[in-house]
C-alpha cells in the first residue's frame, strides 16, 4: 500500500495542479481532498494495529476518487477505474474487494452520459468484471502460497513434527499465559542413545528413518494439545500442555519406559534418555528449556535411558 499509495498521491498532485493552474478549481479541489485522503491512510498503516482499517481507508479512498473524477470530472476516470478495480482486489479482503468493486461497477454501468455507445458501455463493463474476478482469484492464489510457505518454514521435513522456530513460538505463548492465567505446562527433552552408532553401522538413511519413525511413535503418544519439535540431530521437544508436577511425575515415567526401544534397528531397539521441567512462576522460556536439557544432562550422565526431572 505504501507504494501504492505513494504513486498515487503523486500521480494525482500533477493532475491538481494542472487543473488549478487551467482554472478548474472544483476538479483540484477534489484531487486534495483524494491526497489528504491517501496520505491519512498511509499514516494510519504506519501503526501495526491500524493496518487493516488503513488499508480499507484506501480502498474506499481510491474507490471515491475514481467514481467522482469519472462522474463529475470527466469520462477518463472510467479508465482509472480498471486500476482501481484491480488494485483494490489485490490489497483489500474478499469482502470489501467485492463491495467496493460491485458499488464501482453498478455506479459507473449505470452512468449512460460516460459512453459513447451500448457497445462501449458492455465492454467496459465486461472488462471490470473480469479485472475483479481474476484479480480475486489471483489473491487468493498468493494467500494460499504465503499461508504454505510459512506452513513449511516450520516444519521439520525430515520427520514432519514442527522444528525450533515453531518451538519457540509456542513456548513463547506458553510462557506469557502462564503470567496471565497461571496454569502450568511440563517441558520434556528427548534425545535418542548412541544414535551415532546407528548411523556408523547402518549408514545415515537408516539413521533418518529412525528418525522419523521415532518421531511418529512419539507423535502417537500424545493428546492432541501437546506440541511436538525437532531440537535439530536426534533431539526432540515435546510441550505437555497443563500438564503440573504431579501428573507429569505420574505420566511421564510410564510414557517413558512405553516409548523408549520401541523404534528397532536390525541392531536392537533404540532408546532415548529424557529431561522434563515444568514451568515455574516468571519463568522465560529459554530458561526452561535449559532447565529440561541440564535434566537430560543429567540422564545421560545416570547411564542412559532414563528421565530425571529438573528441581520444580
Ligand atoms: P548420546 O547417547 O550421548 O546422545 O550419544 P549419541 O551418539 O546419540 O550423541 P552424539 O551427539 O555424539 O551423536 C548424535 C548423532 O546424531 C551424530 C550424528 O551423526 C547424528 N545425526 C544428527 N542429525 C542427524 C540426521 O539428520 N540424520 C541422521 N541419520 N543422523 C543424524
Ligand atoms: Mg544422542
Ligand atoms: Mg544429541
Amino acid at each position: 500500500m505504501n507504494v501504492i499509495g505513494a504513486v498515487t498521491a503523486t500521480v494525482i498532485t500533477g493532475f491538481a495542479v494542472y487543473r488549478w493552474w487551467t482554472g478548474d478549481l472544483f476538479g483540484a479541489l477534489i484531487n486534495l481532498l483524494i491526497i489528504i485522503m491517501v496520505f491519512a491512510a498511509l499514516w494510519l498503516g504506519k501503526r501495526r494495529r491500524f493496518q487493516p482499517l488503513a488499508l480499507n481507508l484506501f480502498g474506499v479512498t481510491i474507490s471515491v476518487a475514481c467514481l467522482l473524477s469519472s462522474l463529475l470530472v470527466s469520462s477518463n476516470g472510467l479508465l482509472w477505474a480498471f486500476l482501481v478495480l484491480w488494485v483494490n482486489a489485490l490489497i483489500l479482503s474478499r469482502r470489501w474487494a467485492l463491495g467496493l468493486n460491485a458499488l464501482i461497477i453498478l455506479v459507473l454501468t449505470s452512468s449512460l452520459s460516460l459512453y459513447q455507445s451500448l457497445l462501449h458501455q458492455v465492454s467496459w463493463t465486461t472488462v471490470a468484471l473480469l479485472m475483479t474476478g481474476f484479480g480475486l482469484m489471483f489473491t487468493d492464489q498468493l494467500r494460499e502460497q504465503r499461508r504454505l510457505l510459512a506452513r513449511q518454514a516450520r516444519i521439520d521435513p525430515l520427520t514432519g513434527v514442527g522444528n525450533r522456530r515453531l518451538m519457540q513460538e509456542h513456548l513463547e505463548d506458553i510462557t506469557a499465559e502462564r503470567r496471565r492465567d497461571r496454569r502450568v505446562s511440563t517441558l520434556l527433552v528427548l534425545d535418542l542413545d548412541m544414535f551415532k552408532e546407528v548411523n556408523d553401522r547402518h549408514g545415515h538413511e537408516v539413521g533418518d528413518e529412525v528418525l522419523a519413525a521415532f518421531a511418529d511413535s512419539v507423535a502417537a503418544a500424545l493428546r492432541t494439545d501437546d506440541g511436538l519439535y525437532r531440537m535439530g540431530g536426534e533431539e526432540f521437544v515435546v510441550l505437555l500442555r497443563g500438564m503440573d508436577l504431579t501428573t507429569a511425575r505420574r505420566e511421564l515415567p510410564d510414557l517413558h519406559t512405553r516409548l523408549s526401544g520401541r523404534v528397532s534397528t536390525p541392531d536392537g531397539p533404540v532408546q532415548f534418555s529424557a529431561g522434563a521441567a515444568v514451568l515455574r512462576e516468571g519463568e522465560d522460556w529459554s530458561r526452561w528449556l535449559a532447565r529440561a536439557d541440564q535434566a537430560l544432562y543429567a540422564a545421560k550422565s545416570d547411564g542412559r535411558n532414563c528421565l530425571v526431572f529438573s528441581e520444580p
